[in-house]
């Protein structure tokens, strides 16, 4: 009885696992074609001073567009990006493309907005990471500075030294770092030290859960903290205005959420430059 019973779940959790599998397969072979088939494209969430609450940035967040399985989450297809390598082209597409967005954005006037572009932990490990980089400013004429690479603390994971020093190499050539989803990985605080970064985002979960005073006493710590290490403190996800205060009088400097914009696509983003101009 227990036997057969056992058996049953055994072949249930099989064939849950088979569809599970063969839909990532599904994906990861449809993604392969997702570049030339043009069916990636990149949304634009903005980035406000908290004390201005002026645009002083963008974020390029990837979509992928199946024609049959419809907008397909980031959330989803990077890990298999990642997995398979694929992640090595996509992610210097949306780099090319964020740079480029980027520049011509300058180009029609509008006002110059720091352009953040994530890197995947394979990306970042690539051999020729640095000359990729250099390459596409050159080719898309876009400023070092005006350029945000956004990285995990999955990083640290790997080979420290080795990462210092290409986040040395990166910062001298002037283009800004920051530490993505900050308190969800396993990064020690002396990694952060030597990282050397720019910006400190904290992860939006720390930030859904500040209602009680633990919790808001975590993310005040968090800013203090990154100050003392020199660096600006951004805050994900902030949804209410409840946060927002609360996050711009423990010192904050800049914030990013539903509150004030979802990611926008192309045309939207620049809409909104032109109604800040004017
Ligand atoms: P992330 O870099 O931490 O990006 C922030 C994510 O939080 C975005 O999800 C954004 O839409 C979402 N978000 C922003 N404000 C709010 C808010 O107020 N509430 C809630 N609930 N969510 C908010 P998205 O676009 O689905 O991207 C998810 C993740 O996928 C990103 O997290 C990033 O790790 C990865 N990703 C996106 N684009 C790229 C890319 O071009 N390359 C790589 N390597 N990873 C990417
Ligand atoms: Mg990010
Ligand atoms: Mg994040
Ligand atoms: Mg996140």
């Amino acid at each position: 009885e227990a036997k057969s019973k056992g058996r049953n779940s055994y072949r249930f959790f099989t064939k849950n696992d088979n569809a599970e599998a063969h839909k990532r397969l599904t994906l990861q072979n449809a993604l392969r074609y997702a570049l030339e088939r043009e069916e990636l494209f990149l949304c634009y969430q903005p980035l406000l001073e908290a004390n201005t609450q002026k645009i002083t940035g963008v974020e390029a967040l990837l979509r992928w567009q199946h024609p049959t399985f419809g907008l397909i989450s980031p959330i989803e297809f990077i890990p298999l990006a990642e997995e398979s390598g694929l992640i090595i082209p996509i992610g210097e597409w949306v780099l090319e493309t964020a740079c480029r967005q980027s520049y011509q954005w300058q180009q029609q006037g509008l006002m110059p907005i720091r352009m953040a572009v994530n890197l995947s932990v394979r990306q970042f490990n690539q051999p020729d990471l640095i000359e990729r980089i250099v390459n596409v400013l050159k080719q898309t004429g876009l400023s070092p500075h005006w350029l945000k690479l956004e990285i995990t603390e999955s990083l640290a994971m790997n080979c420290a030294t080795k990462t210092v020093q290409t986040l040395k190499i990166l910062k001298s050539l002037g283009v800004h770092l920051a530490i993505d989803d900050f308190g969800t990985g396993y990064s020690s605080l002396s990694y952060l030290k030597q990282f050397n970064l720019d910006i400190l985002k904290i992860d939006r979960s720390f930030i859904a859960d500040m209602s009680t005073q633990n919790d808001i006493t975590l993310v005040t710590s968090l800013i203090k903290m990154a100050h003392g290490l020199n660096m600006q403190v951004v805050a994900e996800g902030v949804e209410t205005e409840q946060q927002f205060n609360l996050l711009r009088a423990n010192g904050c400097d800049f914030v990013q959420g539903f509150f004030f914009y979802k990611p926008l696509v192309e045309k939207e983003m620049t809409q909104l430059l032109q109604r800040c101009r004017s």
